[in-house]
């Protein structure tokens, strides 16, 4: 990247309503078959063109093709039955009824190269491409084969790199793993979590990232929030194996978080994608709120290396709330470029 402090989103962004049930998770598609498929290119045109006009650097395809950043990945391969559903606690915080893992897992075929294909056809700006990582995938399922979360993280990390691997060669030029379950399993992160992070990037000669982060802003996770106290050391427990870790970037949540942001410190030499923008609340930061996070932030994380970021996807929040966070990204982002290259 040329751009000082490149800026770019965590993953998902809205749906058009007549594509999806705005402001939900898991939402259903309103459109079937032939119809559905255009309508979601269609709506990755959209969002796409929203990221232009905001000024996004790093554009992403706002997860339009996708009902969820876990599930959609998950029911392209085979060895998990979508019928046979369980409840499970996800990340120790909600219960969710979902699928079981009922023989060995494969990807019997791409599942997003498609996409990419036609994200990569519609801009020349860098694209960011968004996977689930291992340990979060493990999280949203019922294992009734492998029965170790271990040894399934690590079929999936197999997957993932398969799947990783052909992003790269559509031209995509970061891929990101999504982990926030890594803010929860600490003793596993250092286990097998990192582990299988490496496994899942091997042999990749784009840029790599993962995504650690809050969730959502959904009741489930605001909730969780409350109990975590008034400082969030979550980073604490993995960032110094993630420093030394191979992968480049660290997508993080910060702004209006309870994180130290001093804890950025501990990942110094990674490239961070600094969460400037709060994804649980409607109000639409100023760039100057943007740009004091941003300015914070810069005390642990070197200016070339900082990538101004959301807090994590904006699925949950309205079209117009998502636009005006993102133009408040590119504005903030903006005043710290004049102040850095003004000394
Ligand atoms: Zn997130």
């Amino acid at each position: 990247m040329n751009t000082l402090l490149p800026t770019s989103t965590a993953g998902s962004l809205p749906k058009p309503s007549w594509l999806a049930e705005p402001e939900t998770l898991w939402s259903p598609w309103k459109i079937e078959g032939n119809e559905l498929s255009d309508a979601k290119k269609d709506a990755l045109r959209i969002t796409l063109q929203e990221q232009h006009h905001a000024g996004i650097d790093i554009v992403s395809d706002g997860e339009q093709t996708r009902q969820h950043f876990v599930t959609t990945f998950i029911e392209n391969l085979d060895g998990v039955d979508f019928d046979k559903r369980r409840i499970v606690k996800i990340r120790d915080r909600y219960e969710a009824s979902v699928p079981t893992v009922v023989g060995p897992v494969s990807r019997p075929r791409s599942v997003f190269v498609e996409d990419a294909k036609f994200l990569r056809s519609q801009t020349d700006q860098p694209i960011k491409w968004a996977l689930p990582g291992a340990m979060t995938m493990v999280d949203t399922l019922y294992d009734a084969h492998y029965q170790s979360r271990e040894k399934l993280a690590w079929e999936f990390a197999k997957i993932l790199n398969e799947e990783a691997l052909a992003l790269e060669a559509v031209g995509v030029d970061i891929i990101q793993f999504d982990e926030p379950a890594f803010n929860v399993f600490f003793e596993e992160v250092n286990d097998w979590g990192i582990a299988c992070l490496e496994r899942a990037i091997e042999g990749l000669k784009c840029e790599t990232a993962v995504h650690i982060c809050y969730g959502y802003g959904i009741k489930a996770n605001t909730e969780w929030k409350k109990t975590l106290g008034n400082q969030w050391r979550q980073y604490e427990e993995i960032f110094p194996m993630l420093q030394k870790s191979s992968i480049d970037i660290v997508s993080l949540e910060c702004h209006c978080s309870h994180v130290p942001i001093e804890l950025i410190e501990l990942i110094r030499g990674k490239k961070v994608m600094v969460g400037a923008i709060d994804v649980a609340n409607n109000d639409i930061e100023t760039p100057e709120e943007v740009a004091a996070t941003l300015r914070e932030a810069l005390k642990y994380v070197d200016a070339d290396k900082l990538y101004p970021c959301t807090n994590c996807g904006m699925t949950p929040l309205s079209r117009e709330v998502a636009r005006g966070k993102l133009n408040a990204l590119r504005a903030g982002a903006e005043i710290i470029r004049k102040e850095l290259t003004s000394l």
